[in-house]
């Protein structure tokens, strides 16, 4: 359950596995978690049970590997070293902070993927709008929670208008997070990867 801005309840587990499935299928899962843990604030057990755990229960559910993650909770929720730490003992490859940039470059440390903003930052339009006028290769990448827009009835109206102006941008393509990790790779190795 969550507050949202106006102290309205919200659900996050409102769907069963069974709509789930529904909903995401053909949808890249990651993980966030089993607790929605402060990863800073576990010891490393903990960090690992909260990741694995996690992810092995999701591949179980969906029949996908896993291979991303966004870090859980309020800034700060991750430093350097926890992202070393996921990269060298998980089969994590790539993790989403929520340290949005505003900016459409490429990830530097894929374990610290900055987005570019939030479904509902105040100035989406406008980036969406610059995004559109970029004439070379750019990344716009976004975040948000499902359950954020249950807040009030403006969200998801808001935020399809969004994404059906993003849909019309040309040249543009659409992919989750491991397809763009791994074209960059297959890019800068020169090699295809199958992820
Ligand atoms: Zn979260």
């Amino acid at each position: 359950m969550y507050l949202g801005d106006d102290r309205r309840e919200v659900l996050g587990n409102k769907n069963t596995i069974v709509q789930a499935l529904n909903i995401y299928r053909g949808v890249e899962v990651a993980s966030h978690t089993r607790n929605h843990a402060p990863l800073l604030k576990c010891d490393r057990v903990r960090v690992l049970e909260e990741i694995v755990y996690d992810y092995l229960r999701l591949e179980d559910i969906f029949g996908q590997k896993i291979v991303g993650m966004a870090y859980p909770g309020r800034i700060p929720n991750y430093d350097e070293a926890l992202a070393q730490f996921i990269a060298q003992y998980t089969s994590v490859c790539f993790a989403r902070t929520t340290l949005c940039t505003h900016r459409f470059d490429f990830p530097v440390d894929f374990m610290q993927w900055h987005p570019t903003m939030h479904i509902l930052d105040v100035q989406a339009e406008d980036i969406v709008e610059k995004f559109s006028d970029c004439q070379e290769d750019a990344l716009l990448f976004l975040w948000g929670h499902a359950f954020e827009l249950d807040y009030d009835e403006t969200r998801w109206s808001r935020v399809e208008k969004l994404f059906a102006r993003i849909a019309q941008i040309e040249n543009a393509v659409c992919l989750p997070c491991g397809e763009v990790y791994r074209r960059y790779h297959a890019r800068t190795t020169g090699s295809q990867t199958d992820g």
